[in-house]
């Protein structure tokens, strides 16, 4: 199926009643509460959202979002590449009140004002869906914290060299 180019904004409620899809990708540079933690603001995330009604007339929306990002490996502090992929499924609302309302283990897309940012409902499922921890596979980190152990090491060797000029300049 073609890609479509994704609306900037959405009235969930309305496309729940026409019963829309919305296929498409967004880039991760357009998503700056997304990128502030990652380790950069490469790649795109494929979306794939069905708008509708169910059985008893609430309006819901699911699908699927998936994504490739770089992260930074909480070990050795370089980059990683994390693949996420994550289903929807929520209950459009139009309050907090009604979120509160609803069965349990069914989560709210809560819409107070039409239209709204696609982009806000995207980040807020990605945001959940990251891993809490990322490290890479052993193999793949412990290389480059040997490499920076050694680093640190030549570093604090040149701070050894340099300390006695710094003793000198104290003195002046
Ligand atoms: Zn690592």
């Amino acid at each position: 199926m073609q890609e479509q180019q994704l609306p900037t904004l959405i009235a969930p409620f309305k496309l729940a009643r026409q019963g829309q899809e919305l296929r498409g990708v967004v880039s991760v540079n357009g998503l700056e509460r997304l990128a502030t933690v990652l380790s950069d603001d490469k790649g795109h995330i494929n979306v794939l959202l069905q708008f509708g009604k169910d059985q008893q007339g609430s309006n819901l929306v699911r699908g699927h979002l998936s994504t490739r990002v770089n992260m930074v490996c909480q070990r050795c502090m370089k980059p990683m590449s994390v693949n996420v992929d994550t289903n929807v499924s929520l209950a459009i609302v139009a309050s907090e009140e009604r979120a509160m309302q609803l069965p349990e283990g069914l989560e709210a897309l809560i819409v107070e004002e039409e239209p709204m940012a696609l982009a806000r409902m995207i980040e807020d499922e990605l945001m959940l869906a990251l891993p809490i921890v990322t490290l890479h596979e052993n193999r793949d980190c412990e290389p480059v914290l040997k490499k920076l152990q050694e680093e640190t090491n030549v570093i604090e060797q040149a701070e050894k060299k340099v300390n006695p000029f710094a003793v000198l300049s104290g003195l002046k």
